[in-house]
């Protein structure tokens, strides 16, 4: 295995082939809006005087209020061959994964490089961000749009599948690039963005759309555009009456837990009610500085979810499973999805079995909080939406019992009324409000009575074969 050496300067600077810092990119921080001066720094977290996380040789004579500088970090985003072996020792594949030609984008936070082992190639931050050789490996069952987002976009970044909530992509930047990314296909190029125009194509359409009342606004990643536009984009879904919430879906805070700043908090104040769903795959990401950004948006009355990705070699594992879920419990967040990866371009090496998925939620449902167990999901491959998937626990059942078994393997059973009546709700029932999901619902529509079966297409066709040979 061959090694490139770190630097041992103490200065950082920004080359040549590093990207433009996100200020001069369309659809993310805009020209208008100057860098922070040293003294617009609205509040520096941590201070030299909090806990913190130690920075490698390279950084450590930058000053403070520049580390601590959300818009300084985006500006000093390492990418290369070159500028990664300043802090780490590159191993082989992973120098033909950084030089590859067809590679996903690379950049990654000098506060997140500062969280990589340089020297074990199996850290977790480490391989989340720099992409090895095997990476462009095609495999079995590969998709560009795994999860068919495209095919349901009514106006450009706009998902609208289901039929009360949207997705909204407001931008292809992000911080830092995660390898297994599932929109790979659109993130990371700063030539394809979503600009004003399609902001408002997009509100054009949630106006018209009332049936809507749940928007999530994702990307990329949307905390990287611009404050100003952010904030034009939450007060008009905030002036749509029929949107009760607005959700947001960022890594940000993880990448860059300097963007949090008390300013940024006080804004999203202004548009409760918002919820936020954080992106933390592994216990070595939560570091003082996240601690510190999750408290933040947490006593800024925003209720905070942890999406993570099930991912070979950096989370595939109970017991990180169980501490991750700890420390994000202790950090007032819930831990809500735990993903099977997708089948996506660059995420072979990164998938496991979703036994594996089970087996984990198996040793997380009862052996500590309810509150600490995410729902384990696969998204279904072609657009189905996420599918939740967990160990069996109704073991058998009988008219009037069930048997059941807990964590533990106790089997017990439970007798159900025998004079249950379905009917009594139905006063209070018919008074509750209706939805019309025409097509939409599903097994749901089987127990009403609806229809007495969901057929594939062409399954009449097909048993029509009016005395043909078969
Ligand atoms: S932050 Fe999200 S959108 Fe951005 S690269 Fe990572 S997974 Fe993809």
């Amino acid at each position: 295995m061959s090694h490139h050496s770190p630097a041992t300067t103490q200065t950082a600077t920004q080359s040549s082939d590093c990207p433009p810092p996100a200020d001069e990119e369309p659809g993310s921080i805009p020209a208008e809006e100057p860098p922070h001066s040293l003294t617009q720094i609205a509040n520096p977290v941590p201070s030299i005087h909090q806990p913190h996380t130690t920075r490698p040789a390279l950084w450590a004579a930058v000053p403070d209020e520049q580390w601590q500088d959300w818009r300084w970090q985006l500006g000093h985003r390492l990418s290369s061959v070159d500028e990664l072996a300043q802090v780490i020792h590159l191993t082989t594949e992973e120098i033909a994964g950084l030089t590859a030609d067809d590679k996903f984008r690379v950049d990654i936070t000098p506060y997140f490089a500062s969280l990589i082992d340089p020297d074990d190639p199996h850290c977790p931050i480490r391989r989340q961000v720099i992409p090895l050789g095997r990476e462009l490996e095609a495999f079995e069952g590969m998709q560009a749009d795994s999860l068919a987002e495209d095919a349901h976009s009514p106006v450009p970044g706009l998902v609208h599948r289901y039929p009360d909530r949207v997705l909204m992509l407001i931008t292809t930047q992000c911080a830092s690039y995660c390898r297994y990314c599932t929109r790979s296909r659109i993130v990371g190029n700063p030539h394809q963005t979503f600009n004003r125009s399609h902001f408002e194509q997009q509100l054009a359409y949630l106006r018209g759309a009332t049936q809507v009342r749940d928007v999530l606004l994702s990307g990329g990643d949307p905390l990287t555009v611009a404050p100003k536009t952010l904030e034009t984009i939450l007060s008009s879904l905030r002036a749509i009456e029929h949107i009760e919430i607005i959700r947001i879906g960022t890594r940000v805070p993880v990448f860059l837990p300097q963007r949090v700043t008390d300013e940024f908090c006080a804004m999203l104040r202004r548009y409760h009610p918002l919820w936020l769903n954080v992106h933390i795959n592994h216990p070595k990401e939560i570091t003082p500085e996240l601690s510190a950004a999750l408290a933040k948006l947490a006593d800024s009355g925003v209720p905070l979810g942890n999406q993570s990705v099930l991912l070979a070699g950096i989370n595939d594992s109970i017991h990180i499973q169980r501490e991750l879920a700890h420390k994000l419990v202790r950090n007032r967040v819930r831990p809500y999805y735990l993903y099977q990866c997708d089948l996506v371009k660059g995420a072979g090496h990164f998938r496991t079995t979703v036994a594996k998925g089970i087996e984990i939620i198996e040793g997380l449902r009862g052996h500590t909080s309810g509150y600490a167990v995410p729902t384990y999901v696969v998204d279904a491959p072609g657009g189905g939406g996420k599918i939740p998937v967990m160990p069996q626990y109704l073991i058998s059942q009988a008219p009037g019992r069930v048997v059941l078994r807990n964590y533990e393997g106790y089997i017990t059973t439970y007798d159900e009324p025998l004079d249950y009546d379905a009917g009594m709700i139905e006063h209070l029932d018919r008074q509750a409000p209706r939805r019309a999901e025409p097509g939409q619902s599903g097994v749901h529509g089987l127990l009403a009575g609806e229809r007495v079966a969901i057929k594939p297409e062409g399954f009449d066709s097909v048993h029509q074969r009016k005395g043909a040979a078969p």
